[in-house]
């Protein structure tokens, strides 16, 4: 597996990795913009952190998707969490969210090599124009493609296994110095579990997911209020936007990920399993 920054990025990370923990621990110290009802226990972070799921979905239930996730960024996991994201169809909301924050954080972003062109370019748009400092684009190893898919074609023949080389095992990896991840999920997707909070445990990692309780149209008019860019395959009607050679647009009316490895009974590529059931990537 390979990580690299993006080009405009490394000059400003390299100066300032030094400053990064300073800051993050600054910035937690400073919560003043949280309502008083969140600030009551801040001042003990270690029990916080040890709270188990239930009770910091019960505790918090109640908070934006932003006092989520300035509450998981400068307290409950400050400097130990990172962000994965797709750079597709929606992402665009919590990448802006994080930047406003914490343009540092890092930001795992997996190029399985199969992705479209298009992805690669609005990662770079979005870097540029919300400013964010720590993306990290993860690759495939070298020795893993070499091995099982030296042509390139593994995923005609077998889906699970590309995708364990492309995406699982170099996520698995990337996320391996992280206490808890920041995901994109909704419960307007339907494959996402009614009941789900805040909070969840994925093995032993946290997953943060701040828009779980968001609709379609909060997440719309939030780009709009914002004047974010999308990402530029939405216009031709992909909703969900993975590797090019397992991505179709969807009609009116379907989830927004049918379009993901349509005729296959595949519905995730692998990546979140919680509670031992596969989740899918959402953000
Ligand atoms: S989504 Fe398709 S091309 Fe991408 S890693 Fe999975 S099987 Fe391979």
């Amino acid at each position: 597996m390979s990580v690299s920054l993006h080009k405009s990025q490394a000059g400003n990370a390299t100066r300032q990795t030094g400053n990064l923990t300073k800051m993050t621990q600054n910035q937690a110290d400073n919560v003043t913009h949280l309502p008083d009802r969140t600030r009551q226990n801040y001042h003990d972070i270690e029990v916080l952190a040890r709270l188990d799921v239930d009770e910091l979905n019960s505790k918090f239930s109640h908070l934006t998707p932003q006092e989520v996730l300035e509450l998981s960024i400068k307290k409950l996991f400050a400097g130990q969490i990172a962000m994965v994201s797709s750079f597709g169809a929606e992402s665009v909301v919590l990448l802006h969210m994080i930047s406003k924050f914490d343009p540092y954080i890092p930001v795992i972003f997996i190029d399985t090599g199969k992705l479209f062109p298009e992805t690669i370019a609005y990662r770079n748009q979005l870097i540029e124009q919300l400013g964010l400092m720590n993306v990290q684009t993860v690759k495939p190893a070298l020795a893993d493609l070499e091995a099982q898919d030296n042509d390139g074609t593994l995923w005609q023949r077998d889906v699970d296994g590309c995708c364990n080389i492309r995406k699982v095992l170099p996520f698995d990896k990337a996320l391996k110095p992280f206490v808890a991840e920041i995901s994109g999920r909704k419960k307007f997707h339907n494959e996402v579990r009614a009941d789900l909070g805040f909070f969840q445990k994925n093995g032993q990692r946290m997953k943060v997911n701040p828009l779980i309780n968001w609709s379609a149209k909060e997440l719309a008019d939030y780009i709009i209020a914002h004047e974010l860019p999308r990402h530029p395959l939405v216009a031709q009607g992909f909703a969900s936007i993975g590797c090019a050679p397992c991505t179709s647009p969807v009609k009116e009316g379907e989830d927004p990920r049918a379009g993901r490895w349509r005729g296959e009974e595949k519905t995730e590529c692998g990546i979140h399993f919680v509670d031992g059931k596969p989740q899918p990537i959402n953000n």
